[in-house]
């Protein structure tokens, strides 16, 4: 049987369009999940969309729809931007279908009988936009939100709380043992250091927010969106068939052959989520904890922090429409040490663009079968001996080993490495005049040059999916067609 290998987005917050941030992230875990089933493995990706919570029914009653008829609105433009951007999940949840409701509520009903939740009475700081509590260390001056910048409000309700606390011992050992589960390794710290601080029990309902999911066996109370919004890595995947909740009878994924988790991508802003409460959810249910947590950076424009009042969320769409889709895929991923910050810019984008792609790649490509063409066809079987055959090993292995981390710049390193490596190999070794002398010389260097870009379309795959059918296409065993450029230079 193939190793399975199942991946997550996080699930998007349905408050505002989707942009560049969102696509970054779904667009790592398509790659991932291309390259994995290209190494025969069985993927499931996992996408979707987070729609409770006081936030969504104040957009919804802004924009005077009610919640349920915006956020049928809003996953439609994530889906569609997904289709825009070549990304093939397999599954796409929504926290508002009720088999994923009715998991929540499950799991909810689970700690309580356990008694890892409890009722008792907050009384807290609460930013109503992050819809979270916050100790008076993390405020800024004047009791303001660290992220919004707006004064925070004293809130008192009954509530149940998620007894967290009791976890923290379990989670230094299960990071210990497992040193792959926090990732990057640069951004682990922060967390281990906040579980040694010592955790506090979690409030995990709200009395105040209808737009939820309410507490099974205290109906008055609906579950905390960031508890509700975690359960959709096992709800989707059929774990409410395996509790023997009739609204999954019908499902089709097997739970023990999908979980558990092999990488959560998230953002480092719910890295503290993902690592800290969600490892503790999964210990009190008795589930398996997933692999690996991997929080990537965030993305400034043009040198600025992305947001509302300045306007510069990016459609990836604008990008997209000029210059396709796998570019932008590729840039993405290319740009920025996957796990770090960065800049997106139009100026570096078109750079990127010239040089790594029309220069190295694109020309790489059309001088090869130019010179192919003049010498006769593509073979069916060719292999490369010596050291261009070590170089291409070489390339593949470093390739591999990357991608598994996922070091994806460091990846395309290797892959580009190699391609500029041949079309220097074809200015030194000048095939077109070799032929002249010793024509047999020359049509070996065209056969390596044609294998080399052929393990090239493979590498670059997962990134450019069109791009890499499109090399494959004019790289087929037989006779050489005449093609436009791969990738037209941008002017300007
Ligand atoms: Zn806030």
């Amino acid at each position: 049987m193939a190793k399975k290998y199942y991946i997550t987005t996080p699930i998007y917050y349905l408050n505002a369009d989707p942009h560049i941030g969102h696509a970054y992230t779904t667009i790592a875990a398509d790659v991932m999940a291309r390259y994995k089933r290209a190494c025969g493995e069985d993927v499931f990706f996992l996408t979707g969309t987070d729609e409770h919570g006081a936030n969504i029914a104040k957009s919804a009653a802004n924009a005077g729809l009610t919640p349920r008829e915006w956020t049928d609105k809003m996953a439609v433009k994530f889906k569609t931007l997904w289709e825009a951007l070549n990304i093939k999940y397999d599954g796409f949840i929504r926290t508002t279908d009720p088999r994923h409701e009715r998991v929540v509520q499950e799991i909810f009903e689970i700690l309580l009988k356990k008694g890892d939740i409890y009722k008792g009475t907050y009384s807290g700081k609460y930013c109503m936009s992050c819809e979270a509590y916050f100790d008076d260390g993390e405020l800024l001056p004047g009791d303001c939100c660290p992220v919004h910048k707006r004064p925070v409000e004293l809130l008192e309700e009954e509530t149940y709380f998620f007894k967290l606390s009791a976890y923290g011992d379990r989670l230094l050992k299960f990071y210990e043992q497992n040193p792959d589960f926090l990732s990057p390794k640069s951004r682990g710290a922060e967390i281990t250091s906040f579980v040694k601080a010592g955790l506090r029990d979690l409030s995990v309902t709200r009395t105040k927010v209808k737009w939820g999911v309410p507490v099974l066996s205290d109906p008055g109370h609906t579950i905390y969106v960031w508890f509700d919004a975690l359960v959709n890595y096992i709800s989707a995947i059929g774990l409410g068939e395996k509790l023997g909740l009739k609204e999954y009878a019908d499902d089709k994924i097997n739970f023990d052959e999908v979980w558990p988790a092999d990488v959560h991508l998230i953002g480092k802003e719910i890295f503290r989520f993902h690592a800290v409460i969600w490892p503790a959810v999964l210990m009190a249910a008795g589930i398996a904890l997933p692999a690996k947590c991997f929080a990537h950076g965030w993305w400034t424009i043009e040198g600025e922090k992305m947001s509302k009042s300045l306007g510069n969320f990016i459609d990836p769409r604008d990008i997209t429409q000029k210059y396709g889709v796998d570019p932008l895929r590729y840039f993405l991923l290319k740009e920025v040490p996957f796990g770090g910050d960065g800049d997106f810019s139009i100026d570096s984008f078109k750079k990127r663009f010239n040089a790594d792609l029309a220069n190295d790649l694109g020309n790489l490509l059309s001088r090869t079968l130019n010179m192919a063409a003049k010498t006769g066809d593509i073979p069916a079987d060719y292999k490369p001996q010596g050291a261009f055959a070590d170089k291409v090993a070489q390339t593949e292995a470093r390739y591999s080993a990357n991608m598994d981390a996922l070091t994806f710049d460091k990846a395309l390193e290797a892959a580009w490495a190699l391609i500029s490596g041949m079309n220097k190999y074809i200015d030194e070794s000048k095939p077109w005049i070799l032929s002249k002398t010793e024509p047999e010389k020359a049509r070996t260097i065209l056969l390596e040059l044609i294998y080399g870009l052929q393990k090239a379309a493979v590498w670059v795959q997962p990134f450019m999916p069109s791009v890499a059918a499109e090399m494959q296409n004019r790289l087929k065993p037989g006779p050489i067609g005449k093609y436009a450029p791969l990738f037209p230079r941008i002017e300007g």
